[in-house]
C-alpha cells in the first residue's frame, strides 16, 4: 500500500485543486472509524458529511450491493427495474408523498424540484424563494439558489428566478410574496450554512403562508432527512406536509442516489421527455438505499439512538462551553449538532484530527458533528474526549 505522503503528493499532480482537503487519505471503514494506509484508526464524526448513517459498510447495505452487483448493474431509464420501483415504494409509504423521481446526487435532486416548480406553476410565477446562509448546490440553478455570496463568488451571470429572504422570517417571506413567486424553497435545519435551527413554528409558518399565497412549499431535506434529525424526515417533527422534498445524502450511505418526492397531481408537471437522467435510480444506487430505508423502518432502535446520541453529545459539549469560552453556542437537532466558536474554526478541526477525531465544518466558525447514526455511548464519549483534548491544546 503506498503511503500517506505518495498518494497525496501524486494527488496534487493529477487533480483540479477545488478541494481544501484535510491531508488524510482513508483506506477502509467499519461503523464509525475509517483507517489510514499507515493502519491509524480515525473516530468518525463526519460520515462522509451526514452520508454513512448506517456507519461504513453497513452489512444490510454491502450485501444488497453485492447481490445486485451479480444480477444487474445498469438498464437506463428506457426500462423498468424492481428495485427502483421497491425503493419509490418504501419512500412513499413512509411519507407524505405518491410519487419519486430518482438521480445521483443532491444537486440533482434540487435541479429536478426546481424545474418541477418551474414546469407546475407556468412561465408568469417562476421566481422561488430560499434564503440567505441557505445551501442547495453546486450547479448554476442551485448554486443561485443558494443564499451564500461565498458558493456564487466568480460565476456570474447566474441564472435568474431566486430571491433571497433572513432565515427563520416567515415576515420577510409574506412580504417578498408577489405574483411571480411560485415556490418557498428551504432546509429545514441549515446544514452547510452553520447548523441552524429556526423558532418552532417555522415551517408551519411557511406552510400557512404558501397556503393563502397558493404557492408550493419545497423542502431540501438532503442533509436533515432520512434519520438525521431523529425522524426519518425533518418536517415530520414540524406537524406539516410539504408538496415536495428532496433528498440525498444519507440515503445510499454511501452509494450515490438523490430522490425528489411530491404528490401525484403535482409530479404529473414533469411528464414524458421533461427531465430524465441516464443513471439516475440505477438497480445498484437503489438496492443501497433500499436496505437503508428497510433498516430504519424496521429497526426503531436507530432513530430513538439517533435522538438519545444526539443528547448525550449535544450534553457533552455544552459541558465544555462552560469550561472554553473560545465555544459560544451549541445547537442542534438529532445527531446534527453544532459547535460554534468565536474564531475561525479549521485550526480546532485540524487539531482534532491529529487526536484521531474527523470533525466537518460548517462556515467558517462552526464544527459540525455528523457521526453515523448507529454510534454508541462509549463512542460519543471518546469524541468528546478527543475534542476536549484538542480544544486544551487550541484556546
Ligand atoms: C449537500 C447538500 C446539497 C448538495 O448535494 P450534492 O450531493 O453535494 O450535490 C444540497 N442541499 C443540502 C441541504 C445539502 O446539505
Amino acid at each position: 500500500m503506498p503511503t500517506t505522503d505518495s498518494i497525496i503528493s501524486r494527488a496534487a499532480r493529477v487533480l483540479f485543486s477545488n478541494y481544501a482537503r484535510f491531508p488524510v487519505v482513508l483506506t477502509k471503514g467499519r461503523d464509525c472509524r475509517v483507517y489510514d494506509p499507515e493502519g491509524r484508526a480515525y473516530l468518525d464524526f463526519v460520515a462522509g458529511i451526514a452520508v454513512t448513517s448506517l456507519g461504513h459498510c453497513h452489512p444490510k447495505v454491502t450485501v444488497a450491493i453485492q447481490k445486485q452487483a451479480q444480477r444487474l448493474v445498469h438498464t437506463s431509464n428506457l426500462f423498468y427495474t424492481l428495485p427502483q420501483v421497491e425503493l419509490a415504494e418504501a419512500l412513499t409509504a413512509a411519507s407524505f408523498a405518491d410519487r419519486v423521481f430518482f438521480c445521483n446526487s443532491g444537486a440533482e435532486a434540487n435541479e429536478a424540484a426546481i424545474k418541477l416548480v418551474r414546469k407546475a406553476m407556468g412561465p408568469e410565477r417562476f421566481e422561488i424563494i430560499t434564503v440567505r446562509g441557505s445551501f442547495h448546490g453546486r450547479t448554476l440553478n442551485t448554486m443561485a439558489a443558494t443564499g451564500q455570496d461565498k458558493v456564487k463568488a466568480g460565476f456570474e451571470p447566474l441564472p435568474p428566478g431566486f430571491v433571497h429572504v433572513p432565515f427563520d422570517d416567515p415576515d420577510a417571506v409574506a412580504a417578498t410574496v408577489g405574483p411571480t413567486t411560485a415556490a418557498v424553497l428551504v432546509e429545514p435545519v441549515l446544514g452547510e450554512g452553520g447548523v441552524r435551527l429556526p423558532a418552532p413554528g417555522y415551517l408551519k409558518a411557511l406552510r400557512e403562508l404558501c397556503d393563502r399565497a397558493g404557492i408550493l412549499l419545497v423542502l431540501d431535506e438532503i442533509q436533515t432527512g432520512v434519520g438525521r434529525l431523529g425522524t426519518l424526515f425533518a418536517y415530520e417533527q414540524d406537524g406539516i406536509t410539504p408538496d415536495a422534498v428532496t433528498l440525498a445524502k444519507g440515503l445510499g450511505n454511501g452509494f450515490p442516489i438523490g430522490a425528489l418526492l411530491a404528490r401525484a397531481p403535482l409530479a404529473r408537471a414533469l411528464g414524458p421527455g421533461t427531465h430524465g437522467t441516464t443513471f439516475g435510480g440505477g438497480p445498484l444506487a437503489c438496492a443501497a438505499a433500499l436496505a437503508v430505508v428497510r433498516a430504519l423502518r424496521e429497526d426503531p432502535w436507530i432513530l430513538e439512538n439517533t435522538l438519545r446520541m444526539g443528547e448525550r453529545l449535544k450534553g457533552g459539549l455544552e459541558a465544555l462551553a462552560r469550561r472554553f469560552p473560545a465555544i459560544r453556542e451549541v445547537r442542534g437537532r438529532g445527531l446534527l449538532v453544532g459547535c460554534e466558536l468565536d474564531r475561525p474554526a479549521r485550526p480546532l478541526v485540524e487539531a482534532c484530527l491529529a487526536q484521531g477525531l474527523l470533525l466537518s465544518l460548517a462556515g467558517e466558525q462552526v464544527v459540525r458533528f455528523s457521526p453515523p447514526l448507529t454510534v454508541r455511548d462509549a463512542d460519543v464519549d471518546e469524541g468528546l474526549a478527543l475534542f476536549e483534548k484538542a480544544l486544551g491544546k487550541g484556546s
